[in-house]
């Protein structure tokens, strides 16, 4: 038996099936912009055409979902990049469109778990995952059990303070990681930097080719992010560390070895697990949701 795995994101649904490890048959479809029922049914019917593609008995839906999420109650609280999405029922509306019972996970954390058991950390007792992208996600994975914390907010490292007072960050609060080592935020830097609109892609071009103030910009942001894992090790002590997100992976080299320097300064005098890059890249949301219903029916 196979389960089929749903990643909703902002712009794209992507859906597919698991079969030994490996997704089959992915289909993608826009996510409707009026957001509610129409998102529903575009994930109903990505998942139908992925399962009739597939060739396979499905026993269950596996949905990766921005958050953040209530699962007690099965609902999205509330997901700024998907329209009329506060409060939403999701999981009980896709049951009753697909007919499948639907487990669903933060998509953070799923991308957390896929690298964990598929990934990078593939073997590993525990996993502490960050992914540093236009945001900054992450999950704690140990075993097959994902930390959700009691109202879902475990795993939300993006919001850790780093500096009271610092930048203001989306959820409301100053000096978030999110507000200082992500993409939007180096960009901000940029602006004021160079008096003019400039992208992370043009910033990252500029930085490798040695500019002194898109380095400083680019390698204060790597340093935030060393100092993060510092502390989220000391907190979780995990096996091994991964590192994703299209800023981790597309800054450069000279990023990651800033990051890997604050992150063993601020590790001095303790045990240093080690940092392996993402492997997974854009699948690691699918595989996530997918494996969150394996593990629930026992197929993992
Ligand atoms: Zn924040």
């Amino acid at each position: 038996m196979s389960v089929v795995g749903i990643d909703l994101g902002g712009t794209k649904i992507m859906a597919g099936v698991l079969c030994e490890g490996v997704i089959k048959a992915r289909v993608t479809v826009p996510t409707p912009e009026e957001g509610g029922q129409a998102v529903i049914e575009a994930m109903a019917q990505a998942a139908r055409a992925a399962i009739e593609a597939a060739g396979v008995v499905v026993q269950a839906i596996g949905l990766g979902t921005p958050g953040p999420l209530d699962f007690k109650r099965g609902r999205i609280k509330f997901a700024p990049n998907i329209a009329n999405f506060t409060d939403f029922p999701i999981v009980e509306l896709l049951e009753q469109a697909t007919g499948y019972k639907v487990y669903m996970e933060n998509d953070a954390n799923a991308a957390a778990l896929a690298e964990h058991k598929l990934g990078a950390a593939q073997g590993a007792e525990s996993t502490l995952y960050m992914t540093v992208s236009t945001g900054v996600g992450g999950g704690f994975v140990w075993g097959n059990k994902v930390l959700r914390g009691v109202n879902g907010q475990g795993g939300e490292i993006g919001h850790i303070t780093m500096q009271p007072g610092g930048p203001l960050c989306g959820c409301g609060l100053d000096g978030c990681l999110e507000a200082l080592a992500t993409g939007p935020a180096m960009e901000r830097m940029a602006l004021a930097s160079f008096k003019r609109e400039m992208g992370t892609r043009e910033l990252f071009a500029l930085f490798q080719q040695g500019d002194p103030r898109a380095s400083r910009i680019v390698l204060q942001a790597a340093s935030w992010v060393g100092i993060a894992l510092a502390s989220l090790v000391k907190c979780y002590d995990p096996e091994v560390v991964v590192l994703g997100g299209g800023v981790a992976l597309n800054a450069g080299p000279a990023y990651l070895d800033e990051v890997m320097r604050s992150y063993h300064r601020y590790m001095e005098n303790w045990i240093i697990p080690p940092v392996h890059l993402a492997k997974l890249g854009s699948e690691a949301g699918l595989l996530g949701a997918a494996l969150t219903a394996a593990l629930e029916v026992g197929e993992a």
